[in-house]
């Protein structure tokens, strides 16, 4: 079996990266230990964040930092074993983190957010995956009068530099709205009006995946990490013992990337933030209309197809070390204080991992010194909504065309 190009891993951003390169003419392997879509972009909150112009920094209010070192926050929870592993990472996150180094750090990954909406619709069309798809936005609620004014501030600002649309509701039209939750308190919301949600992420990257096998693709199984240079380019192994070469390979691991690139030498400092999520069965008079998030404690709420599914903030921890679902127990007792809801329908949280990179921007070109191999990982808190845009960045790069966007700033060559 030998093709142009394999992509291993199969998530929102492999797949992505198979279509691209596949429509560029390439002809194209997609290399999974399992089917298409079934780790981080199966569990995630299913938002395309077209509003998320600014990545998550590492807090700098004294405060904040207080209350997370001691662990005592909702959002954000570490290990304290994960330490010695990920305090160099951490570091240099707060220090990208710093105002002006920030700034520029928000502007590219700017430019990448923009080309979201646009290029999930291109793929949405020809996957025939419209129904999937919601178009209503999604809340951010506020519990206090002056956090409502500062998210109406910012979001003002987004609206001024990035074209990222709102609307800004009063307590009473969010009633309107959502009249499921509680009332009382909250004060009001942001709705932002562009990002579009999936009832069902996972689905959309299978839908991706069936349109990439439609045009001619293979999609192949086995374990990424049978990966050997040769001769002519690259060889994986799949799980019927079968030899796959490509003169070009893409890593597209997700959280796994860096499992495989060290063992040719390139190991950037990524690190991971877990999440967990849990459906609930919705109580027929409690019905929740928008994807919502409440913004104060750090979890959101999403009418999903298994129910309604509750994600978590960031969990600081080794990948693989056991789940300690502290933060999904937690915000679960608030959230049924804030919308009643009904049983659990999972017999266990699913926790999965968003690969993050200290300087918050994805890693997507050449990997330096390797020469035929290619990544793109570290999407962080935005994979799902990068995925199209990163295949279609990749696949210039690699077909030498101009991408639509300056990519210097995702290199895999820059200083983490
Ligand atoms: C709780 C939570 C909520 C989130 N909400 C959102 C959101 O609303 N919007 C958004 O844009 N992003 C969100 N994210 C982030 C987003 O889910 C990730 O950034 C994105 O899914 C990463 O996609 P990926 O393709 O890089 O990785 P993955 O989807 O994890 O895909 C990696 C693939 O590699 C395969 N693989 C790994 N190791 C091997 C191996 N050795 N051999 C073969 N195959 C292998 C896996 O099977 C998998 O299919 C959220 C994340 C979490 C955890």
């Amino acid at each position: 079996m030998k093709y142009d190009v394999l992509v291993l891993g199969a998530g929102m951003v492999g797949v992505s990266c198979a279509l691209h390169l596949q429509a560029k003419g390439k002809s194209v392997a997609l290399f999974d230990r399992q089917e298409a879509g079934q780790e981080t972009s199966f569990g995630n909150a299913g938002i395309i964040q077209r509003e998320a112009v600014r990545p998550y920094g590492f807090p700098r209010a004294l405060s904040v930092i207080g209350t997370a070192a001691t662990n005592r926050r909702l959002d954000v929870r570490y290990h304290a074993s994960a330490l010695p592993r990920v305090a160099g990472p951490l570091l240099r996150y707060f220090n990208h983190s710093a105002p002006a180094a920030y700034e520029k750090i928000a502007a590219d990954y700017a430019s990448m957010i923009a080309m979201s909406i646009d290029t999930h619709a291109d793929l949405i069309k020809a996957a025939q995956a419209e129904s999937l798809v919601e178009k209503q936005g999604w809340l951010m609620l506020m519990r206090s009068q002056k956090n409502l004014e500062a998210a109406f501030a910012e979001a003002d600002t987004l609206q001024r530099e990035h074209g990222v649309n709102h609307r800004k509701l009063n307590q009473q039209q969010l009633a309107e709205l959502e009249p499921g939750i509680a009332k009382g308190q909250l004060v009001g919301a942001v709705h932002w009006t562009d990002p579009w949600t999936l009832r069902s992420p996972g689905d959309l990257v299978k839908a991706y995946a069936e349109l990439f096998n439609r045009r001619g693709g293979e999609m192949l199984f086995g374990d990424a990490l049978t990966l050997e240079k040769t001769a002519a380019g690259w060889q994986v192994r799949t799980r019927d013992g079968e030899t796959v070469t490509a003169a070009e390979v893409v890593i597209a691991l997700g959280p796994w990337t860096t499992k495989l690139t060290e063992r040719f030498g390139f190991a950037p400092p990524m690190f991971v933030k877990r999440g967990y999520h849990m459906h609930y069965a919705a109580l027929p008079d409690r019905k929740l209309n928008h994807w919502v998030l409440d913004e104060e404690r750090g979890y959101l709420i999403a009418p999903m197809k298994n129910g309604l599914r509750l994600t978590t903030g960031a969990e600081l921890a080794l990948i693989d070390s056991p789940s300690t679902p502290k933060q999904l127990i937690d915000c679960e007792a608030i959230a049924r204080d804030l919308l009643p809801i009904g049983d659990r329908v999972d017999p266990e949280p699913w926790k999965g991992a968003r690969p993050c990179m200290p300087d918050m921007k994805p890693v997507i070109g050449a990997v330096p010194d390797v020469p035929g191999m290619w990544c793109a990982f570290g999407h962080g808190h935005q994979g799902f909504t990068l995925g199209p845009a990163t295949g279609e960045l990749l696949a210039a790069l690699m077909t030498g065309e101009k991408p639509q966007i300056d990519m210097q700033p995702f290199s895999a060559g820059r200083r983490f």
